[in-house]
């Protein structure tokens, strides 16, 4: 027999005809006898409007009525669903995210699937129901709603996947898999077959949209067998599995960006033993993400340190940093903002030196200033402006060859 979990984004379920095409689609799957769960986003960018109407009403709208507002969205996307499932003949059911047992932790806006009591899932399934289940949502220990992160119901669907046993879960959407980098951006970009669950992880962390990051970790963790392709074309789209080897001899399989960066530095710190740790902790406490960490110390007692963030949250970290400046003593901050991250990602890079050095010499051939940089075993993140981003993308993706190219098995 064997079950299917199946989840189809906005733009896939963004109109009563699409919705239509998703039925049929399932109905493809469960005429093969498989057990069918789907889990579906909410209609077209009806998650932004009901994010607009809150701002529209307030400035700072309360965190807990915001997630009991934008929940809904996946709502009216799920019982239309199995509406147009019965109305074709077939047995559905749809399922809020609680009543699908997903628990989460506390924590509103960006929860975490924490557990999935599965049962009520089961039981519906073992009585011949299409299961379908809203994406984004769960329940936090205190029966709160809380929700998973703008593009969430990726990880409701490889967290239900790996709950259940799922052979396979497919991410339907809008592109015919994932690429080289974004298909709407760069062109030239080409699909790939697969890709490895690390290079996935990598690129959907630093910008690439196409997967939620937490899906990626879940399949990961659980050895889920993922997918990503059209809801709209029938061709094959690319697995995201362990071990993919390399085409060819590349060392990158893509490139990953995104354009909301703000490089903060704080200048004339002491330069001590816990200036680092001191600021980092204060970041910290206070919920604040930072990205790239750079330390110039010239010689003498005072340091500056400068580090990236995401621009949305600049003013909330000046606020921060000036409330503390007694205590860590530092002289002024400033800030440069509308920067982007432009970052390669390839496992071709573990076994291969130098890449980095190609990639700034591509860079600095272009006439394209490289503000910051960092690197795992696997990528490769230079922070440049945002005018620049655009040709630091193209001329990467030529350089290291990702366009249309035959891909070899070695
Ligand atoms: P959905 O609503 O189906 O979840 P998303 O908009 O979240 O769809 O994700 C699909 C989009 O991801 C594509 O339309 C594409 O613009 C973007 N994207 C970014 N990077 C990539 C990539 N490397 N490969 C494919 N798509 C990408
Ligand atoms: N509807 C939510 C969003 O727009 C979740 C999702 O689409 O995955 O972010
Ligand atoms: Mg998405």
């Amino acid at each position: 027999m064997g079950l299917i979990v199946q989840k189809f984004g906005g733009t896939s379920v963004g109109s009563i005809e699409r919705i239509q095409n998703v039925a049929d689609r399932v109905i493809e799957t469960y005429k093969q006898g498989k057990d069918v769960v789907v889990v579906v986003s909410a209609m077209g960018i009806s998650t932004d409007h009901l994010i607009q109407m809150a701002n529209d009403i307030s400035e700072n709208p309360s965190k807990r009525e915001l997630d009991m507002l934008v929940s809904t969205g996946e709502q009216v996307s799920m019982s239309l669903l199995a509406m147009a499932l019965q109305e074709k003949g077939y047995q559905s059911i749809s399922l809020t995210g609680w009543q699908a047992g997903i628990k989460t932790e506390n924590a509103y806006g960006n929860a975490r699937i924490l557990d999935i009591d599965i049962k009520r899932v089961n039981g519906h399934l073992a009585n011949g129901n299409i299961v379908i289940v809203a994406g984004f949502q769960g329940l936090t220990d205190d029966d709160e709603i809380a929700t998973l992160g703008r593009g969430g119901s990726d990880t409701t669907a490889v967290a239900l996947a790996a709950s259940l046993k799922a052979e396979k879960c497919e991410i339907y959407t809008d592109v015919t898999g994932v690429y080289t980098t974004d298909p709407r951006v760069v062109k030239e970009a080409r699909k790939l077959d697969s890709i490895s669950y690390d290079e996935m992880l990598e690129m959907a962390n630093l910008g690439a949209g196409v997967l939620h990051p937490r899906s990626v970790e879940f399949a990961k963790n659980y050895n889920v067998k993922l997918e990503v392709r059209s809801s709209m074309e029938k061709e094959t789209g690319t697995m995201i599995e362990e071990d993919v080897s390399m085409e060819g001899n590349l060392t990158v399989r893509g490139i990953a960006f995104e354009d909301n960066v703000t490089k903060v530095t704080v200048h004339g710190l002491q330069d001590d033993i816990s200036t680092l740790s001191t600021l980092f902790t204060i970041l910290s406490d206070h919920k604040i993400n930072v990205d790239i960490i750079i330390q110039n110390t010239n010689g003498n007692e005072a340091t500056d340190i400068s580090f990236s963030l995401d621009s949305q949250v600049l003013k909330y970290a000046l606020e921060v940093l000036s409330k503390y400046q007694t205590e860590l003593n530092y002289e002024h901050i400033s800030y440069e903002g509308d920067l982007s991250k432009v970052s390669i990602v390839g496992s071709g890079m573990i076994s291969n030196p130098g890449v980095a050095a190609k990639m700034f010499n591509i860079l600095a051939s272009k006439q394209i200033k490289v503000k910051m940089v960092s690197t795992s075993e696997i990528k490769v993140s230079t922070i440049v402006d945002n005018s620049t981003m655009l040709s630091a993308i193209e001329c990467l993706h030529e350089a290291f060859e990702l366009e249309a190219k035959q891909p070899v098995n070695v």
